[in-house]
């Protein structure tokens, strides 16, 4: 069974102090065992929010992380450092990752290999530009990002993976994929898992939905039988659209 997992990425967004703020509207919310919740604040905020998370079921996810453990590296931040701080899911080939700071599927492969090997998570984002979709490419971008991005992982380390389709024309733009396109691409991108597995993991891997997820289209996105939840990320900054959006997921389990 895939249990559904609702992770938040703030992004830029957030101090200190607004991120421990938030984190006590989120700890009001109710749900069960059912769904999985995690956020994902800056690196500065993590040691606040893990703190203020306290014995709540909201996992600490992070958004990035370098692929060395220490060394002349300015600016990044490493595994250790985020085991240290408690840091359970990252995620990797963010579209803002690799668009604005040019990462590529050789980069994020390094970090997916390094991340799995410490035991956390890796968030894997793939999707395609408008450009890309309305050249009728959604299928290439995406199998060519995670055929190179999982390269030379084994089928046990894949399955522990959790993957977001995030089309890029859907991230902050207020306009999401309807559900039935977004259950069509992660279909393909399950069975992309298929070829590159031993068929039965493909069925065990969670693939989120990622782009403009909002209260008003989320139940939609989560009746569709591919979908097994959703990273967010502008309505992850605010407590009752967030929870509004756990509370659609909890209750589904796929499988
Ligand atoms: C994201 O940044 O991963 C994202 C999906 O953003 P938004 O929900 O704001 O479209």
């Amino acid at each position: 069974m895939r249990k559904p997992l609702i992770a938040g990425n703030w992004k830029m967004n957030n101090t200190c102090a607004q991120a421990v703020g938030l984190i006590e509207e989120l700890k009001k919310g109710h749900w069960g065992d059912e769904v999985e919740v995690a956020v994902c604040p800056p690196f500065t905020a993590l040691r606040d929010v893990k703190q203020a998370l306290g014995n709540s079921p909201i996992r600490l996810g992070a958004q990035n992380v370098y692929c060395e453990d220490a060394g002349a590296f300015t600016g990044e931040v490493s595994v250790p450092m985020l085991k240290e701080l408690g840091v359970e899911l990252v995620i990797l080939g963010h579209s803002e990752r690799r668009n604005v700071f040019g990462e590529t599927d050789g980069l994020v492969n390094k970090k997916a290999a390094k991340v799995l090997k410490s035991g956390m998570v890796p968030i894997l984002c793939v999707g395609e530009t408008l450009e890309e979709r309305e050249q009728d490419k959604t299928q290439d971008v995406v199998r060519r990002q995670i055929v190179q991005d999982l390269n030379g992982l084994t089928g046990e380390e894949i399955e522990k993976m959790v993957i977001a389709y995030e089309p890029i024309w859907a991230i902050g733009t207020g306009r999401s994929a309807t559900a039935a396109e977004a259950d069509r691409v992660i279909g393909y991108i399950r069975g992309i898992l298929e070829d590159l597995t031993d068929g039965r993991l493909a069925q065990t891997i969670r693939i989120l939905y990622g782009g403009s997820v909002k209260p008003g289209n989320a139940e939609a996105l989560f009746e569709m039988p591919h979908i097994d939840g959703a990273l967010v990320g502008g309505a992850s900054l605010k407590a009752n659209e967030f929870l509004g959006i756990i509370k659609y997921a909890a209750g589904k389990e796929i499988g």
